[in-house]
Formats: C-alpha cells, structure tokens, sequence
C-alpha cells in the first residue's frame, strides 16, 4: 500500500538536536473530509491486521510500541482507533500510571519488563519506563520517592547513566527480535487548555480529568525541555522516536498507522513455511478427510 505522506519527516534521527518549540504540533491535514479520514484508516488498519497475523504465526519477532505524551494528547484514542481492527489475541496493551508499592520496591525497568510482548505478539505501552525520565525527572518530589540509596541520586551523571540504560536495554531487545517503535504525541499548551476544558464540561468525559493534569501543566516548559532531551538521547536507527502532530487527533492517528504499517512492512514478516513433517501430516489429513467424504 502506497502511504500518504513521507513518514520520515516525524521520525528523529539518532544524535541529532531535537527543537520542540520550532517542530509543529498542527501540520496540513492527511485527510480531505470525514469520510476520507474513515477510508484511509481502515485501510492502514486491514494492512496492519495482516501483518499481524504474519507476525503471530511466525512466532519469532515482537513489536512494542510505546506512546508518550502530555496528558489529553491523545494516547489512549490512537491506540483504541489504530488497533481496533486486529486479533485481539495478538495485541496486549499496558497502561503506567504512579507505580504501586510493589512496583517501587524494584529497580524502575521492572514493571515494564514482565510486560513485554513474547514472540509473534504487539505490545502497547500506554506511557512506559520513559516516565522515568520525565515526569521523575520533572518533579523531584517523586524521584525523592522512589527510595534509591542517596549516594546514587546525587550522582552526576545521574540522568544520563539513565538514558544509558534505556539504549542499552531496547538494543538488547532490538537483539532479541523485539522492533521498538516510539511515539511522542506533540500537544501544544493551547490546545491541551481546550482539552482539559472539555474534560471539565462534558460529563462524558469527566472520568478522564484528574487534578495532577493541572499540576503537570503547570511544569510545562520542564515537560517539554525533559522530552526534548529524551529524544533526543533515545531516539536510534533501530528504535527510533517519532514525533507526531497532535493537535488535530484524526491526522496524529493517520500518522501513527502509517509509521506501525511501514514498520510492519520491513520487519521482513513472513508466513512460515510448512516442514517435511508438516507437509507429511497435512497430505495424511487430507486423504483422511477425503476418504470421509467418500465413504458418504
Ligand atoms: P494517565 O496516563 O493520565 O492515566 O496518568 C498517569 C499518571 O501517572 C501520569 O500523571 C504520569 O506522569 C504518572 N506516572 C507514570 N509513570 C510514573 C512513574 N514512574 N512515576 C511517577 N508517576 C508516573
Ligand atoms: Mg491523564
């Protein structure tokens, strides 16, 4: 399938100098009307539901994709809307909020490494261990929480032994047949106003504001300064970040299936092909259902 527009130009390239302020939240849309929209993302979506069901039958590789964002970016509505149309037996999604008790009680990669897709499976990490870069690196309060011996905080390179061990861990992954796919949902302050608002008004939606968001919002400038380090840090040719423009949900979600659809089509998925043993068993089952048939 041909895509729409060049997906490169949202993925950040490895050690390049990321500028959130100069990189657009808004761009021209992918879509020319609603029903333009509704075809196009049906159409990613069967091709992705395909490659899927190669991906599950080969049982080798995985796919994690993992989506990040400021709150009402719009995470929780691409995944529902780019996903909808795959097995459900081949897709696990993972939501990270505050971590428990017992989470705490571990090293910070914990939670997340016995929530990784096994073989031949999708996993969707709704917010990720890149929490730990940002939001704990954004409020000290909750580092502070988080019970590490003194001398290792006040590390100087504390932040950076962090980025470290993420790239060492989805390289490790990357090494094991697991493709890391990352989405940075871009939101601008305005448009995350009119959100919040909305969550506020429309008692549809109550259920999703929670009073951390205005907290959060109010440290925006150190969100954006610690997601652009993050990027940059963390953004490599086997594991890339793309950052996508989120002010218009329906045109981030275009952009989001075609990145996991181009992904897909070069991960090298294929049908695996039958073994002697197999094609011995299948010629066996077949005479066997054919001479059913005749003995009717
Ligand atoms: P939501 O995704 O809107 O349900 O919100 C989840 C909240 O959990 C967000 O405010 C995150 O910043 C917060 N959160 C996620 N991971 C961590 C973490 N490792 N430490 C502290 N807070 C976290
Ligand atoms: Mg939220």
């Amino acid at each position: 399938m041909k895509l729409d527009c060049p997906i490169s130009q949202f993925r950040v390239a490895a050690d390049k100098s990321v500028k959130l302020k100069k990189t657009a939240t808004k761009i021209d849309p992918l879509y020319t009307s609603d029903q333009d929209y509704e075809s196009k993302l049906a159409n990613y979506r069967e091709e992705i539901a395909h490659w899927q069901s190669v991906l599950f039958a080969g049982q080798q590789q995985s796919l994690l994709l993992i989506f990040q964002g400021m709150d009402s970016a719009g995470k929780g509505g691409a995944i529902r809307h780019v996903m909808s149309g795959i097995n459900p037996q081949g897709c696990q999604v993972h939501s990270f909020g505050r971590p428990s008790e017992e989470e705490l009680a571990h090293d910070y990669l914990w939670r997340c490494l016995v929530r990784l897709p096994r073989r031949g499976m999708i996993g969707i990490f709704d917010r990720s261990y890149y929490e730990e870069v940002l939001v704990v690196r954004v409020k000290p309060e909750v580092l502070a929480g988080q019970s590490l011996p003194t001398s290792l905080v006040q590390q100087k390179n504390f932040w950076k032994d962090r980025y470290n061990d993420i790239r060492h861990h989805e390289s490790y992954l990357h090494r094991n047949g697991t493709k890391i796919v990352k989405f940075f949902l871009h939101l601008s302050a305005d448009e995350q106003r009119k959100r919040l608002l909305a969550r506020i008004d429309d008692p549809g939606k109550n259920w999703k504001f929670r009073l951390g968001d205005l907290d959060c919002r109010s440290h925006w400038a150190g969100f954006q300064k610690a997601y652009q380090e993050c990027l940059e840090q963390t953004s490599t040719a086997e594991s890339p970040w793309y950052i996508v423009p989120a002010d218009d949900k329906r045109n981030a979600r275009l952009v989001v299936s075609q990145v996991i659809l181009q992904t897909m089509q070069k991960m090298d998925l294929k049908f695996p092909t039958a073994s002697s043993g197999l094609v011995q068993d299948l010629a066996t089952a077949r005479k066997l259902l054919q001479d059913e048939a005749a003995a009717h």
